[in-house]
């Protein structure tokens, strides 16, 4: 039986690769011979920059060339789109609004067609990093860059864990504690990792997602751009293409000086002034560089600190210290985490290429050319999530939008938590379940995954009804959500992956055409439409409320009271906002009107949180 099986998977083995989709560059992996290894692109390049040009005859490319003509088409060429993943405001690119999924899958297919070439076309499946810190949002706009590339995406998994894994696997036997430190081009990651009879446990992850080697190419411009100033009076910065030089001079100033002590920057043509070319032509020493970047290096010092006291460890409990990311390679990095560890961090991962391989690894565990490794990864929640509750507010009263955590911050996935609830009001029937994901202590501050209403609850005075909400988070970050009225048993449950799926079908097969057109160098194809995709839900999934006007109303009434004690508080401007407030909430309890109702009751609750500030 056994061997049936075995053969039989042999068979039918289709590859599934693992995909470093960076900021600054891009990779693609697949197991060989039981080892990750890197899929070349024709050129037989292992790592590819992360830009995207439309040319002038309206064709795609993606990678070296089009790094080459940022300068040039800076119009028409686009970099680090990654910083703005979940965003659902279109990038203008060679006249044409694209979305930052729909760049980052013109980056997928360029990779997809080194592995067609590779393996052969036909369907792929690929598991994708991310930053750790990626928001729900940005992690289900990754998950649509790649199914619009042609991918079937298995797997988001987050980029330390991949680094982890490709570490892990040349290291089963050994019981560690990993600290994987990732700075790259336009985010950075530290995690705590503990390794364990060949389990992987993410032990806790924090960054920055808008920190890294970007950030140091600008640090460099603005000084040469002052420099231009304090030399010629024109600041090179107000024109686009002496900007984008400086951009990438930069970067090579930069990484010059990760190996040497200085460099000369010498560039006699930055820009024009009175019909003659300026320029500039300067010494720049490692210690200049160090001392413009230092503060942004120490923050992610701060950043190590808090990940090891989340974890509940001292920096002599880490055996290992991987350093990844091209970033790394500034000798200050090195320098910075090796007094703070008090030894050396390994230099036998490649920064360019971990995450990649990494992400490989997770694929040959998914598509069983590893099966027999031992290796095992789990992972842990990036953000707390909860729903939104009546919160004691001010010692003695309790107003809307509280947020309660039902899964703390870094909990180990997958898992599945619930927390009981009990009516707020007497006769409340439907209870209103808004799912957030965040820190702070009043949603309002927190990000809005989705809302549900439960119906159905039997009518009772208040607290008398007991709702059991549970939240199931799997490995790739997707979160279902289920409440139950305790007494009924009735139950409703929405999946935000799934419900957002369906919503967005439409917005999905938009861009799919669009990106068809763009391949066909269709030039006609001037549909600049915004394309959003929406936070929401399935119709079908949403139990409407016969009564919630009761429920708003109660809510209404309890605002109006609050609203009263607190006029006596303020004075002024603010007064005369309480007294808007409380007209409108009168109005609108009035009229009847529930959706009237319902924008006021949310304009009510915000302008009581600003007020408490
Ligand atoms: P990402 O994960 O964001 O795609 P990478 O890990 O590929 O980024 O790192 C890219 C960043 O590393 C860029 O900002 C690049 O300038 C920087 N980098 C690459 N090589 C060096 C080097 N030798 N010295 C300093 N920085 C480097
Ligand atoms: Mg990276």
């Amino acid at each position: 039986m056994k061997n049936n099986n075995d053969s039989q998977q042999q068979s039918s083995f289709r590859p599934i690769v693992g995909i470093d989709l960076g900021t600054t560059t891009s990779a693609v992996a697949y197991i060989h011979m039981g080892k990750p290894d890197m899929v070349p692109s024709p050129h037989n390049k292992r790592i590819i920059p992360s830009v995207v040009l439309i040319d002038l005859q309206g064709k795609v490319i993606v990678g070296e060339d089009a790094r080459a003509a940022l300068i040039a088409m800076p119009d028409r060429a686009i970099a680090a789109v990654k910083r703005k993943m979940g965003s659902s405001e279109p990038i203008l690119l060679a006249g044409q609004a694209l979305l930052p999924q729909e760049i980052s899958a013109l980056i997928l297919k360029e990779l997809k067609s080194y592995v067609d070439a590779h393996f052969g076309a036909g369907e792929k499946e690929a598991v994708i990093t991310v930053p750790a810190y990626f928001t729900d949002e940005q992690r289900r706009a990754t998950k649509q860059a790649g199914e619009l590339a042609g991918f079937v995406v298995e797997r988001i998994i987050n980029e330390p864990t991949a680094a982890a894994l490709a570490f892990g696997l040349g290291h089963i036997d050994e019981d560690r504690h990993i600290l994987v430190y990732d700075l790259g081009g336009g985010t950075f990651d530290v995690s705590v990792i503990e390794m364990m009879s060949g389990l992987l446990e993410v032990k806790a992850s924090t960054g920055n997602s808008l920190l890294g080697g970007e950030d140091f190419d600008w640090k460099i411009v603005d000084c040469l751009a002052e420099q231009m100033i304090k030399e010629h009076g024109v600041d090179p910065r107000l024109d686009l293409r002496a900007k984008a030089l400086l951009k990438a001079e930069a970067e090579k100033i930069k990484m010059t000086l990760s190996t040497e002590e200085a460099v000369t920057v010498s560039l006699p043509l930055l820009a024009v002034q009175n019909n003659h070319p300026i320029g500039l032509l300067i010494e720049f020493t490692r210690s200049q560089f160090i001392a413009l970047i230092d503060t942004l290096l120490l923050e992610t010092l701060t950043c190590v600190q808090r990940v090891l006291q989340e974890a509940n460890l001292k920096p002599s409990d880490i055996d290992e210290i991987l350093l990844v990311g091209g970033s790394t390679r500034i000798p200050r990095v090195h320098e910075i985490m090796s007094d703070y560890f008090g030894r050396e961090p390994r230099m036998d991962v490649h920064p360019d290429e971990a995450v990649a391989l990494g992400a490989a690894v997770q694929a040959g565990l998914k598509s069983g050319a590893l099966a027999e490794s031992g290796l095992i990864a789990t992972d842990v929640a990036p953000f707390s999530m909860g729903i939104s509750v009546l919160k004691e507010w001010k010692g003695n009263q309790v107003r809307p939008g509280g947020f309660h955590i039902i899964l703390p911050r870094n909990t180990t996935i997958p898992v599945t938590r619930s927390d009981t609830f009990c009516t707020a009001f007497d006769d409340q029937t439907s209870a209103s379940i808004e799912i957030y994901q965040g820190e702070h202590e009043w949603v309002k501050h927190n990000h809005l995954l989705g809302e549900f209403i439960l119906a159905g609850i039997p009518s009772n005075s208040a607290g008398a009804e007991g709702i059991e909400v549970t939240y199931r988070y799997n490995l790739n970050g997707i979160l279902e959500v289920t409440a139950k009225c305790v007494s009924t048993g009735k139950a409703m449950t929405v999946t935000v992956q799934d419900a957002l799926n369906r919503d967005s079908q439409e917005a999905f097969a938009a861009s799919a055409a669009k990106l068809e057109a763009l391949y066909n160098n269709d030039d006609d194809d001037d549909d600049d439409d915004e394309l959003e995709l929406e936070d929401g839900y399935d119709e079908e999934d949403i139990l409407e409320s016969d009564d919630s006007p009761t429920v708003l109303h109660a809510e209404a009434a309890a605002l109006l009271e609050r609203a009263q004690d607190l006029l006596g508080e303020f004075k002024g401007q603010e007064s005369t906002r309480i007294e808007k407030l409380i007209t409108s909430l009168q109005e609108a309890m009035d009229r009847g009107d529930i959706d009237l109702l319902q924008r006021v009751i949310d304009e009510a609750t915000d302008t009581m949180i600003d007020l408490e500030v």
